[in-house]
């Protein structure tokens, strides 16, 4: 890997900060804190590599590929976007989601074009999609679960063709068990809009996420330890102060027990024709079909290639933690350990493990950014007044 600063033994000097997790919070911190402060600072993980969950390879047919799944990435923030750009050139890619219902492939979110092609409808305008949908919708005077969302707002039959075994296998859990929370996420359509984001950027790093993660990290103040547990080296490695982008309840030996997490097995194909399926990612609802869905990664990453690779993801209760399970005594619990972070100097919990909540890409960049903010602002407050503001910088995540 070029320009990294790799760290093999411990080193002599201490460290401003200890981070862990190489990941988007975890990285973006390092570079702020080391570019932005002049701070000098270690980042550990426990992996072989860097970038996190976004990790992104060429696997050994050549294939760019993301080993944790397929990562979108797509954001409202022009202050995201620029922050990022300067670490990595963009390739303009809006992701479309088909749904396998009826042996037929149409379009996830459900809209006007889904409803044609189950129904063998002719809906030509947003007004008739919109009557045929509120001709279907079953209201629910009290919405409280994903069930109750989805079927005050489509009705039972599309509930249970899209999201009920979807949902079931995604979660472990049936909708109606779930906070209404999971599905208010996906939005149906009564236009022919078939992509699966709206927001106004919608584009990838044009060499990969990794090699954007390389150019964030190479910074003379930033050395990288990676296959590194931080359970290994806490006593060894002097610090100032920790960013702890692992998960919180590990972190405190998980003294109120754990917190639930979905996880994913991927499996890895490579396959000796150019290409797979229509886009990048098909999903598959049924209960019968024990992954979720297929992606392929050359739709999203452009590369020409005579072979090409997909992932199939399988959900499971064991394995790395993925999705915190939104469920109202996950939420407490959560809360109880966060109790415990506010009482404990000179740890701050960032990410989607620090803070038990699931984010996408852009928003753990924009959760990285306002905490550097805060800690800048906390450093020129020292200057003026060094006493208080001391006792400021060790409780910076409250
Ligand atoms: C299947 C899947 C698909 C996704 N798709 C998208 C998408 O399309 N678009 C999008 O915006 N977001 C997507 N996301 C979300 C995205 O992955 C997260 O927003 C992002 O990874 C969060 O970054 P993070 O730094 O908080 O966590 P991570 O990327 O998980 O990084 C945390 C790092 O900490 C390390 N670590 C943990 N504990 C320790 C320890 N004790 N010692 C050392 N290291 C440790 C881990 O190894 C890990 O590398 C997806 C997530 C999943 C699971």
């Amino acid at each position: 890997m070029s320009g990294l600063s790799y760290l093999n033994d411990t080193p002599r000097r201490g460290f401003d900060y200890l981070i862990v997790g190489a990941g988007f919070a975890g990285s973006v911190l390092a570079e702020r804190l080391a570019a932005g402060l002049g701070k000098r600072v270690l980042v550990i993980d426990r992996r072989p590599h860097i970038a996190g969950n976004a990790y992104d390879h060429h696997d050994e047919a050549g294939v760019l590929v993301h080993r944790y799944g397929p990562h979108i990435f797509h954001t409202n923030s022009q202050r995201i976007v620029d922050y990022l750009s300067r670490f990595t050139q963009w390739r303009p890619y809006e992701h479309r989601v088909l749904a396998v219902v009826d042996e037929q492939q149409v379009p996830i979110p459900i809209n006007r074009t889904t409803l044609n092609a189950l129904y063998g409808l002719d809906l030509q305008s947003d007004e008739e999609a919109e009557r045929y949908l509120a001709s279907r919708a079953e209201p629910v005077d009290d919405i409280r679960t994903s069930e109750d969302v989805v079927v005050n707002q489509i009705g039972r039959e599309l509930y249970e063709k899209f999201f009920r075994g979807y949902t079931r296998k995604q979660w472990g859990l049936d909708p109606s068990q779930l906070d209404k929370s999971v599905t208010s996420r996906i939005p149906t359509r009564t236009n022919t809009d078939d992509r699966y984001f709206t927001d106004s950027f919608q584009q990838i790093p044009l060499h990969g996420y990794t090699r954007m993660f390389e150019r964030m990290l190479d910074h003379p103040n930033i050395k990288v330890m990676l296959n590194t547990d931080y359970r290994e080296i806490r006593h060894d490695i002097q610090h100032d102060q920790l960013i702890y982008c692992g998960p919180i309840d590990e972190y405190f030996d998980f003294c109120y027990g754990k917190l639930p997490y979905r996880s994913l097995r991927f499996e890895h194909r490579s396959l000796d024709q150019e290409r797979f399926q229509a886009v990048g990612t098909v999903n598959y609802p049924d209960e019968g079909v024990p992954y979720t869905r297929i992606s392929e990664y050359k739709h999203i990453t452009g590369q020409a290639h005579p072979k090409t690779s997909i992932t199939y993801e399988y959900p499971s209760a064991e394995g790395d933690p993925y999705y915190p399970i939104p469920r109202p005594e996950n939420a407490a619990l959560y809360k109880r350990y966060q109790q415990l972070a506010d009482a404990t100097p000179g740890v701050t919990f960032l990410g989607r493990l620090g803070t038990y909540k699931y984010y996408n890409m852009d928003q753990v960049v924009g959760q990285a950014l306002a905490l550097y903010q805060r800690i800048e602002q906390a450093q020129r407050e020292s200057q003026e007044a060094p006493a208080e503001a001391e006792e400021r910088l060790t409780h910076l995540a409250r």
